[in-house]
């Protein structure tokens, strides 16, 4: 049988080390081939990962590090390529499995190329359909991969719909551990620094996406992930908050039953989901011992404290490119709260001002249209923050 082709587009980063755990796992039932494995700044443990898994290509997003990847593969015979063009070369390689693990807009470009080709898409990058949502599932089901959700609650969801009637769906239901700051006033959350925020109590995750646990925009961008992966009406999308992180996420039916996902708070779970599917592989992570959980806990979400939720619901009612505003300026406070030029509440102040300063952008017909807003939304934003005195 001929191997399965993968590549994995951030594969230095939490998810992707994690993707590389669960292929080395599943490759003893399957026979993988790895095509391009792709980082940014973390050189060494990119050009260690690609001798490991003898992969062909072995991309590096910073250009001014092109020689450095360069030296360290010498001698390899894996081809190597830096930037934005670099990533578009790993996209075009005949990978059968695409794992999309880019952290933010960066990885919208390469993993629409890999998707326009009629890859399968394993989706981590929620920034994606977050930004260019009907556009990306457009191009996936033009081209004829399948689009693998990997965030977990969305896995979830995926696994719960699974040999359903999808007639019968009436309600998704979002969880969310509600981060560090679960019981903070905001007050409370008005000094703490990213050092503080970043500490995530369940997961072990990148640094863009535990902040944004910590102000629960992650949750605000996977409403609109749900939106669009699922193709339900916002109103049917749901946010609870579960703080043990077991349940992954739920699903609604009209004779009142709810299937739930439960594990362990491990990504390679919903990773193996999305490698394997429909079947599911044998995976070597901590099972749930129900008799020491003891309980479970539910509670509603805060809108007050936590802005961001309301600021998803705000982006889907005004539809047009506001997933897309809303993406873009909360990529640019995050970077703005870790720099330390912003206070932690600043993020959503920033996000909902650059939301309404454009308010009359019009629906995007073609991506070219998402790239506009995406930088329109990126400087005003940043003359926000310049202007904004830090609390
Ligand atoms: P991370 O920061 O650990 O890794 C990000 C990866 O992207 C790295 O390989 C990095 O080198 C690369 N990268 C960074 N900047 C880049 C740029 N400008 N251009 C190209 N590549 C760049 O992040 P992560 O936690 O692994 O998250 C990756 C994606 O998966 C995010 O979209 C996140 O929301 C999503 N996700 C992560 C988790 C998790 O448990 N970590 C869970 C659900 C969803
Ligand atoms: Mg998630």
């Amino acid at each position: 049988m001929s191997k399965r082709k993968i590549s994995i587009f951030g594969s230095t980063g939490s998810i992707g080390v994690n993707t590389l755990d669960v292929l080395s796992q599943a490759s003893q039932q399957d026979q993988y081939e790895i095509l391009a494995l792709t980082g940014a700044g973390n050189i060494e443990r990119l050009a260690k990962q690609a001798r490991a898994a003898g992969a062909r290509m072995a991309v590096t997003a910073d250009e001014t590090r092109y020689g450095e990847l360069k030296d360290a593969l010498a001698g390899t015979g894996i081809a190597v390529a830096a930037g934005p063009s670099g990533l578009l070369e790993a996209a075009d390689l005949e990978a059968d499995w695409v794992m999309a693990a880019i952290v933010g807009t960066a990885g919208l470009a390469p993993t629409l190329r890999a998707a326009s080709r009629g890859a399968d898409i394993a989706l981590a990058n929620k920034e994606c359909l977050v930004s260019a949502g009907s556009l990306f599932v457009e191009a996936i089901r033009t081209a004829g991969g399948r689009l693998l959700p990997v965030d977990s609650e969305h896995s979830a969801i995926f696994q719960c719909l699974e040999q359903q009637n999808r007639a019968a769906l009436e309600r998704i239901v979002l969880t969310a551990s509600g981060g560090p700051f679960r019981t903070w006033s905001r007050e409370e959350m008005a000094n703490v620094t990213a050092d503080i925020a970043r500490v995530h109590p369940n997961w072990s995750m990148g640094l863009k996406i535990s902040i944004g646990s910590a102000t629960m925009f992650n949750k605000a961008l996977e409403i609109i992930e749900a939106k669009h992966l699922f193709d339900v009406e916002p109103d049917q999308i749901e946010v609870v908050v579960h703080p043990q992180s077991i349940i992954h996420s739920m699903v609604g039916y009209r004779d009142g039953s709810v299937i739930a996902q439960l594990g362990a708070p491990d990504m390679r779970t919903a990773i193996g989901y999305a490698l394997t599917y429909p079947v599911r592989p044998d995976l070597n992570v901590e099972r749930l011992d129900f008799a020491r959980l003891a309980r479970l806990d539910f509670e509603a979400p805060d809108e007050e404290r936590f802005p961001a939720l309301r600021l998803a619901r705000l982006a889907l009612a005004r539809g047009g490119l506001q997933g897309a505003i809303l993406n873009a300026a909360e990529e640019t406070s995050f970077h703005a709260f870790v720099d330390g030029r912003i206070g932690f509440l600043d993020m959503a102040v920033v996000t909902e001002q650059t939301m309404d300063a454009m308010v009359d952008w019009s629906a995007a017909t073609d991506i070219e249209a998402v790239f506009a807003a995406d930088a329109e939304a990126r400087r005003i934003a940043a003359q926000t923050i310049a202007s904004t005195k830090r609390r």
